[in-house]
């Protein structure tokens, strides 16, 4: 039996950075349903007629809750013979995809899950800062930031314990907190990056230690969507990875598309 419902990661941001499965099932959809962190370039696939809803957050504009989403998806799948779910990154990771498997698949839709390339994958490669590095570390972990009610979460504690790569998503909103976490657990030499737009042409990196981002950034300077990783392995990478002479201390911005570097 064909699948009716394809829940799909469609990459990190750079458009060519989506797999060839999950461009076929594009082309494929008679409607497609997307979020924000989706490319826009993605949508070329989609065939003539097919029916293209944003259900992502929008400035201004009151948002889909999940349960809408579900709903939503759900609706289509009964009426039309394949729909898209495209998904930001991979749909398992912080995506809810799951969530949305399960409802679809209770209401009697066959589901296919197409995976995708994590930003917390992809952030750190792009900017040429390994997970692991032989003698280094043994380990990485990627937490959220940021749970539902807001808070920090105690697993960025627990973290910030071992000697693994951290890689934090949703986390720009409590930096200081984080970054605090990591000067007591580790040391405030800890070495740190953000990465900002990751694998977009408008990617910046910043680095330092945790110490000196702590001191020397606001949240509100930091462009969103973008991940932090903290661990020893940021150190390694020949900085800056397009090979130029910016100083990493206190704190360095290197756009990773800059010209003039
Ligand atoms: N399912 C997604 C993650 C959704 S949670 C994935 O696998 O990538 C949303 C968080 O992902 C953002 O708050 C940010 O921390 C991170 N993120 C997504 N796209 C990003 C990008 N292009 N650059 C940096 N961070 C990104």
């Amino acid at each position: 039996m064909n699948p009716t419902l394809y829940i799909i990661g469609g990459g990190p941001g750079d458009p060519e950075l989506i797999t060839l499965k999950a461009v076929k099932a594009l082309k494929k959809a008679d409607v497609i349903l997307y979020d924000a962190l989706v490319s826009e370039q993605l949508l070329v696939y989609a065939r003539p007629g097919c029916k293209l809803i944003f259900v992502g957050k929008r400035k201004g504009k009151k948002e889909l809750t999940q349960d809408e989403i579900n709903e939503l998806t759900v609706f289509y799948a009964s009426r039309v013979s394949c729909v898209a779910r495209l998904k930001g990154g991979d749909p398992f990771v912080f995506g809810r995809g799951h969530e949305e498997l399960e409802y679809a698949s209770r209401r009697g839709v066959t589901v296919e899950v197409i995976p995708g390339i994590s930003s917390a994958l992809a952030g750190p490669a792009s900017a040429s800062i390994p997970f692991t590095k032989r003698g280094i570390n043994e380990s990485f972990w990627v937490v959220t930031g940021t749970l539902s009610s807001g808070e920090i979460s105690n697993d960025i504690a627990l973290a910030a314990e071992s000697s693994a790569t951290v890689i934090v998503l949703m986390g720009i909103s409590n930096l200081k907190k984080i970054l605090s976490l990591f000067i007591k657990a580790r040391s405030p030499f800890e070495p740190a990056a953000i990465i900002e737009h990751a694998t977009l042409p408008t990617q910046r990196v910043i680095s330092g230690t945790v110490y000196s981002m702590h001191e020397q950034i606001q949240e509100d300077q930091i462009k969103t969507p973008a991940i932090i990783v903290i661990g020893k392995v940021v150190d390694t990478t020949p900085w800056p990875p397009s090979g130029g002479t910016v100083s990493r201390e206190p704190i360095s911005l290197v756009s990773a598309f800059d010209n003039d570097l």
